[in-house]
């Protein structure tokens, strides 16, 4: 659908940009993109996504905003205490962007909604078992799959563009060997911004896949904030992988 007035005007800082113009910006107002989790991270992902003109979000969570959550979780507010976060999400996304669809699930991720048509899953989970399951409906189906963590002061990010690589899968970087309990926000702690650091980089990944400007498959990038340092570092495929493992590229 070619922009309108409102489109020119509200994204003319996309439509300024050669990497972008009036065909990246079309593509992104037609990109279906599923938000699973709308904690730390899931909140800078959807206010940028849907800034951005990202045309169909669809936001899943079961969980009900709790006051522990606002030091971190900036779509919410003190008042919004109780309600589901998929509906405050839904509410504050619209009123930020009237232009596009926010579809609001508020239970776990499951399987139907995973194949419910969506171009793109980002997982800003922290939970390993759901991001298994996206993982691997992310590559039976064929689309990108961006998924961040944070705890403490680091942040994680890694990405895997299906559509076009199919030897590395988050399943091949597990370690499954680790006998540490694993490490979470409501166990360890977070400081707020490196949610927001990681939230934004999954969006800004988000958008290069979407454009088409995504080449690091698989590459894990690590941010300590505390040291206000970043390392990037290619992940080694695992030939057994349960997912992947019989992928020839
Ligand atoms: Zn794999």
């Amino acid at each position: 659908m070619p922009l309108n007035d409102d489109d020119f005007m509200r994204y003319s800082r996309h439509l300024l940009m050669d990497d972008i113009g009036e065909v990246g910006q079309q593509r992104l107002l037609e990109a279906r993109v599923l938000i699973v989790g709308l904690g730390g991270l899931g909140c800078p992902v959807a206010l940028y996504l849907a800034a951005a003109g990202v045309g169909q979000i669809g936001l899943c969570d079961p969980d009900r905003v709790d006051k522990t959550n606002l030091q971190r979780q900036v779509l919410y507010r003190t008042d919004d205490c109780g309600s589901l976060k998929v509906d405050c999400a839904k509410q504050t996304l619209e009123a930020l962007n009237p232009g596009i669809v926010v579809s609001a699930f508020p239970c776990k991720i499951g399987k139907e909604i995973l194949t419910d048509g969506y171009d793109l899953v980002v997982d800003c989970t922290d939970n390993l078992e759901a991001r298994q399951l996206m993982n691997q409906a992310c590559y039976a189906q064929e689309i990108p799959f961006v998924s961040a963590a944070a705890v403490v002061w680091e942040g994680q990010l890694v990405a895997f563009d299906f559509s076009r690589f199919r030897s590395i899968c988050f399943d091949c970087i597990i370690d499954r060997n680790s006998a540490e309990p694993m490490m979470n926000c409501a166990n360890s702690g977070v400081v707020g911004p490196v949610l927001g650091i990681m939230g934004s980089m999954q969006a800004t990944t988000v958008i290069r896949l979407l454009l088409g400007y995504f080449e690091q498959h698989g590459e894990m990038t690590r941010y300590d904030g505390k040291r206000g340092q970043w390392l990037s570092m290619h992940c080694n495929r695992n030939v057994g992988c349960p997912t992947c493992g019989s992928a020839s590229d």
